[in-house]
Protein backbone atom coordinates (compact mmCIF):
# COMPACT_ATOMS: atom_id res chain seq x y z
CA UNK A 1 0.00 0.00 0.00
CA UNK A 2 1.11 3.42 -1.05
CA UNK A 3 1.25 6.10 1.19
CA UNK A 4 2.45 9.77 1.49
CA UNK A 5 5.24 11.60 3.10
CA UNK A 6 6.28 14.92 3.65
CA UNK A 7 9.48 15.91 2.55
CA UNK A 8 11.51 17.50 5.86
CA UNK A 9 13.36 19.67 3.53
CA UNK A 10 10.99 21.41 1.28
CA UNK A 11 7.69 19.82 2.67
CA UNK A 12 6.59 18.56 -0.45
CA UNK A 13 4.00 15.63 -0.49
CA UNK A 14 6.13 12.68 -1.26
CA UNK A 15 3.91 9.03 -1.98
CA UNK A 16 6.22 6.32 -1.15
CA UNK A 17 5.54 2.96 -3.17
CA UNK A 18 5.45 -0.03 -1.68
CA UNK A 19 9.05 -0.57 -3.54
CA UNK A 20 10.70 1.57 -1.26
CA UNK A 21 12.14 0.55 1.68
CA UNK A 22 12.95 2.75 4.67
CA UNK A 23 14.04 5.93 2.77
CA UNK A 24 13.54 7.48 -0.56
CA UNK A 25 14.71 10.56 -2.16
CA UNK A 26 12.51 13.55 -2.63
CA UNK A 27 11.60 14.34 -6.20
CA UNK A 28 11.32 17.69 -6.10
CA UNK A 29 15.21 18.38 -3.85
CA UNK A 30 16.70 15.10 -3.74
CA UNK A 31 16.70 15.08 -0.24
CA UNK A 32 16.29 11.70 1.42
CA UNK A 33 13.47 11.41 3.41
CA UNK A 34 13.19 8.48 5.94
CA UNK A 35 10.17 6.24 5.68
CA UNK A 36 9.97 4.41 9.15
CA UNK A 37 7.80 7.30 10.41
CA UNK A 38 10.62 9.78 10.31
CA UNK A 39 8.34 12.77 11.89
CA UNK A 40 7.74 10.40 14.91
CA UNK A 41 11.66 9.67 15.57
CA UNK A 42 12.45 13.65 14.40
CA UNK A 43 9.67 14.66 17.00
CA UNK A 44 11.44 12.16 19.64
CA UNK A 45 15.04 12.63 19.33
CA UNK A 46 13.72 16.37 19.43
CA UNK A 47 11.77 16.23 22.41
CA UNK A 48 14.77 13.83 23.82
CA UNK A 49 17.53 16.24 22.60
CA UNK A 50 15.25 19.32 24.41
CA UNK A 51 14.86 17.82 27.76
CA UNK A 52 18.29 16.97 27.85
CA UNK A 53 19.74 20.20 27.51
CA UNK A 54 17.15 22.07 29.68
CA UNK A 55 18.42 19.25 32.22
CA UNK A 56 21.98 20.71 31.41
CA UNK A 57 21.02 24.04 32.02
CA UNK A 58 19.11 22.93 35.74
CA UNK A 59 22.14 21.46 36.46
CA UNK A 60 24.43 24.32 35.47
CA UNK A 61 22.09 27.06 37.66
CA UNK A 62 22.51 24.82 40.70
CA UNK A 63 26.15 24.42 40.22
CA UNK A 64 25.98 27.95 39.96
CA UNK A 65 23.90 28.83 42.64
CA UNK A 66 25.95 26.66 45.25
CA UNK A 67 29.49 28.34 43.58
CA UNK A 68 27.89 31.64 44.71
CA UNK A 69 27.02 30.62 47.93
CA UNK A 70 30.08 28.51 48.49
CA UNK A 71 32.05 32.13 47.54
CA UNK A 72 29.75 33.87 50.01
CA UNK A 73 30.37 31.74 52.67
CA UNK A 74 33.86 31.33 52.44
CA UNK A 75 34.23 35.75 52.04
CA UNK A 76 32.04 35.66 55.37
CA UNK A 77 34.67 33.24 56.77
CA UNK A 78 37.36 35.30 55.78
CA UNK A 79 35.43 38.98 56.78
CA UNK A 80 35.02 37.15 60.48
CA UNK A 81 38.71 36.44 60.07
CA UNK A 82 40.34 39.36 59.33
CA UNK A 83 37.72 41.28 61.94
CA UNK A 84 39.04 39.27 65.06
CA UNK A 85 42.51 39.87 64.10
CA UNK A 86 42.36 43.47 63.79
CA UNK A 87 40.71 43.28 67.18
CA UNK A 88 43.71 40.95 68.79
CA UNK A 89 46.34 43.02 66.78
CA UNK A 90 44.60 46.47 68.78
CA UNK A 91 44.36 44.49 71.76
CA UNK A 92 48.23 43.46 71.93
CA UNK A 93 49.55 47.21 70.47
CA UNK A 94 46.92 48.53 73.13
CA UNK A 95 48.54 45.79 75.70
CA UNK A 96 52.05 46.75 74.70
CA UNK A 97 52.13 50.29 75.21
CA UNK A 98 50.89 49.70 78.62
CA UNK A 99 53.59 47.57 79.33
CA UNK A 100 55.80 50.30 77.98
CA UNK A 101 53.87 52.87 80.39
CA UNK A 102 54.56 50.66 83.06
CA UNK A 103 58.02 50.34 82.57
CA UNK A 104 57.90 45.95 81.99
CA UNK A 105 58.45 45.57 78.50
ZN1 LIG B 1 11.94 17.94 -0.85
Amino acid sequence: MARTVKCPSCGAELTAKDDNRDFMFCEFCGTKVRLDDYRETHRYVDEARIQESKDAMELRIKEMEQERWRTEDANKTAATYFKWLGIVIVILVIAYIICMGLGIA
